[in-house]
């Protein structure tokens, strides 16, 4: 069984991505995959890449 690197938690608040509605996206500067819950992405809570530490609204 392969480990594939799946992000199941929010980028911004850690909560678990259990609900439908989160998003996942590339980082905008090296590709590296973020993931928002509903609540981050509605109240537009900054994100920051795990990866290279860029910040996004
Ligand atoms: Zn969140
Ligand atoms: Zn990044």
């Amino acid at each position: 069984m392969t480990k594939t690197k799946a992000i199941e938690n929010c980028t911004s608040c850690n909560v678990r991505l259990v609900e439908a509605g989160f998003t996942r996206f590339p980082c905008p500067t090296c590709g590296e995959t973020i993931a928002r819950c509903v609540k981050c992405r509605k109240q537009a809570i900054r994100y920051i890449c795990p990866n290279c530490g860029y910040e996004g609204p």
